[in-house]
């Protein structure tokens, strides 16, 4: 497998969530110093962890750990206008948002849940308005490049040099998909796992970690 770079930054301070009009809510930064960051490196199941965001409160918790998904420095992008620009009805369309919408990224997790879900049933087909959705979004948002870089005094490596969190996220997945891997989803945390030939668990194990299985038995008096 190529291996992902991704130079990102976290908030020091941590992030929460926000109050963000019509959009619901959305993440944002507590206001620290930004420091760089490589949630990817050494993480491969970023993507699986990401598959098990069901709420807001789960998110942030991920966004508390590896930064924010889309833009590292959490600048308001929300911002939408209408009207002609000079002709005096160019107008904000509404008050936009700080940070980035829990609802676009839950949607987000909400399709990879569904990729993860065609390939455990060994068709290759999800949703037709979630096939349009996803590739709406892939279609938008670059994920990342090829990049060669040097290795050793003569060496050289390919390595996938991702735009975003969300962009290194889609890549991991795509990465996995497509090769007889099957997903099992943790009883005790939600989050995705890969499972049968290769993974090193079977494919019907119910937790993503050892400690996991440990800590549902023992939270339910097994
Ligand atoms: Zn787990």
């Amino acid at each position: 497998m190529i291996p992902i770079h991704l130079k990102w930054q976290r908030d020091v301070a941590g992030y929460r969530v926000a109050p963000a009009g019509q959009h619901g809510e959305s993440i944002v930064r507590n206001g620290g110093d930004l420091v760089p960051c490589d949630p990817t490196t050494g993480n491969d199941m970023l993507y699986a962890e990401f598959a098990g965001l069901k709420t807001g409160q789960q998110l942030l918790k991920f966004v508390n750990r590896h930064g924010l998904l889309n833009n590292a420095a959490g600048h308001s992008i929300g911002q939408t206008y209408d009207g002609n620009f000079g002709d005096g009805s160019f107008r904000p369309k509404d008050d936009g948002y700080d940070g980035e919408l829990v609802r676009d990224h839950l949607e987000a997790a909400r399709l990879i849940r569904q990729v993860l879900k065609a390939e455990n049933s060994g068709k290759k087909s999800i949703p037709i308005e979630d096939c349009r959705t996803l590739a709406g979004i892939l279609d938008d948002d670059e994920v990342g490049h090829i990049r060669l870089a040097p290795r050793g005094k003569r060496g050289f490596q390919f390595i996938f040099e991702a735009s975003s969190l969300l962009g290194a996220i889609w890549i991991q997945l795509a990465q996995r998909t497509g090769g007889g891997i099957k997903w099992g989803e943790c009883r005790y945390c939600g989050s995705w796992f890969e499972m049968g030939p290769g993974t090193g668990k079977r494919t019907d194990s119910e937790f993503c970690k050892t400690s996991h299985r440990v800590a549902f038995h023992r939270k339910h008096g097994g």
